[in-house]
């Protein structure tokens, strides 16, 4: 589908994030992969955003969020309740440029999580029970020390932060027709798309998603953001809500969405598999998706040349090979 985007946000704010980031982020390979001939004709590149410091995409956004921060803002601090890779992107980004960082968490949160954050350096803060608690303290902070609430997808710093990702395909692959990308808050769908249908209208975009508590899409097919329950998924980092004042990536993937994906959790589970065997690369559910996507023969349309987002790592090795265990 082709629209316009929202005036809001434009391709020269992810140019602007491009100089913005280049001193923290590394420009991530694009390879191909020749694994999937049985289920597709059309040439597959994967974009490795697992390549990263922190080992997912989302430092983009948290780089040229906090970069954009006024001096004030900078020495007040940031803060954010999330306990996954945009955590992680924040404790890094805050790390290195001598900024406080303050993780709101739950009682409930696994301790390898925190452990993995507190090393990086950030302050954590335990709140209340479950992560509608987390966030409320999160604002709490906002209002009572003026630290700044870093979110994780519905800001623009964030979206063109990560629509960096776009102008670096162009470069690397000018002929891409298709692209396949996780979709949870779309931070990442909004800010690609952007980049790539602002310079080539006709890139097809493709959302995937786990087909349990596929918010977005649910969102979507509702004309409105809605709420969902979490179910327990392999691509936990695509669980959470959208936000019902949503303002920014539900119009935007709403605009640029050609087509959803939904996908079961063996499907997820052989993309992860294939990344191991094929490649020798741990990646998370969530960052399997595109692979599970083609394996499962749900891509539609006439694709050439298309590119899968790999978009992060961050897994329990446990988990992971009890997977390759099951696949052999
Ligand atoms: C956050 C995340 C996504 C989804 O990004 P959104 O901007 O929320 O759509 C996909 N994969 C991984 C590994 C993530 O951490």
């Amino acid at each position: 589908m082709t629209a316009s985007p929202p005036a809001d946000i434009t391709i020269r704010d992810i140019w602007e994030a491009r100089r913005r980031i280049a001193p923290f982020v590394n420009e991530t390979p694009l390879i191909p992969t020749t694994g999937l001939k049985d289920h597709t004709h059309a040439d597959v590149y994967l974009k490795l955003e697992n390549l990263h410091q922190i080992r997912a995409f989302k430092i983009r956004g948290a780089a040229n969020k906090i970069l954009s921060l006024t001096e004030e803002q900078r020495q007040r601090g940031v803060t954010t309740f999330s306990t996954g890779n945009h955590g992680l992107a924040v404790s890094y980004i805050a790390r290195e440029l001598g900024i406080r960082a303050v993780i709101c968490v739950s009682n409930r949160v696994a301790p390898a999580k925190i452990e993995a954050i507190r090393s990086l350096g950030a302050d954590i803060k335990f709140c209340g029970q479950g992560q509608d608690d987390a966030e409320k303290a999160c604002y709490n902070l906002q209002d009572k020390e003026g630290l700044t609430v870093i979110k994780p997808f519905d800001d623009p710093h964030v979206i063109a932060g990560q629509g960096t990702i776009g102008l670096e395909i162009m470069a690397q692959l000018p002929r891409v027709d298709t692209v396949i990308i996780p979709l949870s808050g779309g931070g990442l769908l909004a800010g690609i798309a952007l980049a790539l249908k602002t310079s080539v209208p006709d890139i097809r975009i493709i959302g995937v998603s786990m087909e349990k508590s596929a918010v977005m899409h649910e969102s979507l097919k509702a004309g409105k953001p809605i709420v969902l329950e979490e179910q327990d998924t392999l691509a936990d980092s695509l669980l959470g809500g959208i936000g019902l004042n949503n303002r920014y990536t539900y119009p935007m993937v709403k605009a640029y969405i050609d087509q959803t994906i939904l996908l079961p959790e063996d499907a997820i589970a052989a993309g992860m598999n294939y990344m191991l065997k094929t490649h020798k690369m741990i990646v998370e559910g969530a960052a399997a998706t595109p692979i599970a996507a083609f394996i499962s023969g749900k891509v539609s349309g006439d694709v050439r040349q298309a590119v899968g987002i790999i978009t992060g790592s961050n897994v329990d090795l446990g988990v992971l090979f009890d997977i390759a265990d099951s696949h052999n």
